[in-house]
């Protein structure tokens, strides 16, 4: 087989010509940051997502941690989350000061097992971060069930699952606050960003408050004078710009095609691929629309090692999604033991992940599937 000249990545950003104009006329512009385009992109999300209320911050981890203080995340209480997830899911709770308990994760979909987490459930439990992992949400019915029966808040990190929807629910509207984030391989990209949406005013008063120092406008003002301010917390400068925000209102008229073309590389993998002995395709939960930021194989027999090197070596950018977490030396000198989330570890060891975004051109597919195939 003819090896592909250039790099075939796992994922990366879809950027036009409309795109690079409106974040050139924001740079020809008076607002750099702090201007009107930051509030029209908050706008343009909620109203996608259908929430009251959008809070945008310079990366997902950062909108995050203002989520975790928003909850009133603090020493002594625990958040339970999944092990197979990006580092931020967890590290959000270290910011606050919380301490992170793993759930395991159901076999079938990959996302956390409420049978889990009901287990996990201690008098400190506070909250549960549950992950839309690869784009699938996660059980939002049963999660929402057991927060309201035990008092806790929920805070989806939907980083993978922008525009993806829940049984009929669109991600981001049953959870107390939910995460997306707009790194290139994300959903849509603003170079680096993120936001919380949520439909409580608390909330997003405290998110707003965070993003910015701890400042706020308080009834103090009007005594003193507009020009009047207070820091009543310790915030930090977690600010996304115009420019970010610009590019992020041109990509949101994208997302809809985007998850489309996402949706049919999937399609074309699983078609190929789902009677292949040794290779297990995703499954998807009945009722879910997924977003397809991941297409996740698990390979049952084979080498993953050798074949992660032989499909690099064809340049193909297949991937590996994701270490479980308490397996990094920071999680591990915490006290965390390995094998506390067998079925997890398990399906760490055989996973791949191959190339999928909007760009991916359906000859790049064929490449990605015939070398595959040839060395299962
Ligand atoms: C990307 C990602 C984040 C963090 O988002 P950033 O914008 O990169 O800070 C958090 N959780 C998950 C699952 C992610 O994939």
């Amino acid at each position: 087989m003819e090896k592909f000249n250039h790099f075939i990545s796992y994922g990366r950003q879809t950027i036009d010509d409309e795109d690079i104009q409106l974040v050139i006329d924001t740079l020809r512009s008076s607002n750099l940051t702090q201007g009107p385009k930051i509030l029209e992109f908050e706008q343009a999300v909620a109203n996608y997502v259908g929430t009251k209320y959008a809070v945008a911050f310079c990366n997902g981890t950062a909108a995050l941690h203002g989520a975790c203080y928003a909850a009133g995340i603090g020493e002594g209480d625990e958040v339970i989350t999944s092990p197979i997830t990006f580092a931020a899911s967890a590290n959000c709770v270290r910011y606050v000061g919380g301490t992170v308990v793993f759930a395991d994760i159901d076999r079938k979909t990959y996302n956390i097992d409420t049978e889990q987490i009901r287990m996990n459930i201690t008098k400190k439990t506070k909250a549960i971060i549950p992950v839309d992992f690869t784009g699938q949400p996660a059980n939002l019915d049963e999660i929402m069930a057991i927060a309201k029966e035990h008092h806790l808040v929920v805070i989806e990190d939907g980083a993978h699952s922008f525009g993806a929807s829940y049984k009929g629910h669109k991600v981001g509207t049953q959870a107390d606050m939910t995460m997306f984030s707009f790194h290139p391989v994300k959903p849509i990209t603003t170079g680096e960003g993120g936001v919380i949406v949520t439909n409580n005013e608390d909330y997003y008063k405290k998110l707003l408050k965070f993003r910015s120092h701890g400042i706020e406008q308080t009834a103090y003002a009007e005594e003193q004078g507009s020009w009047y301010y207070e820091m009543t917390d310790l915030g930090y400068n977690y600010r996304m710009t115009d420019l970010q925000a610009a590019l992020g209102i041109s990509q949101m008229s994208k997302l809809d095609a985007f998850l489309q073309r996402r949706k049919e590389v999937a399609s074309l993998y699983t078609e190929k691929l789902k009677d292949v002995e040794g290779i297990q395709v995703p499954f998807q939960l009945e009722g879910v629309e997924s977003g397809w930021h991941l297409y996740m194989i698990q390979l049952e027999h084979a080498n993953r090692k050798q074949i992660f090197e032989a499909m690099r070596a064809a340049n193909i950018g297949v991937h590996v999604h994701y270490l479980p977490v308490y397996w990094h030396p920071y999680y591990q000198q915490l006290g965390y033991d390995r094998g506390i989330c067998p079925i997890a570890e398990d399906w760490y060891e055989k996973a791949l992940t191959l190339p999928i975004h909007p760009s991916l051109t359906n000859e790049e597919i064929d490449y990605v599937i015939k070398t595959l195939l040839s060395l299962i």
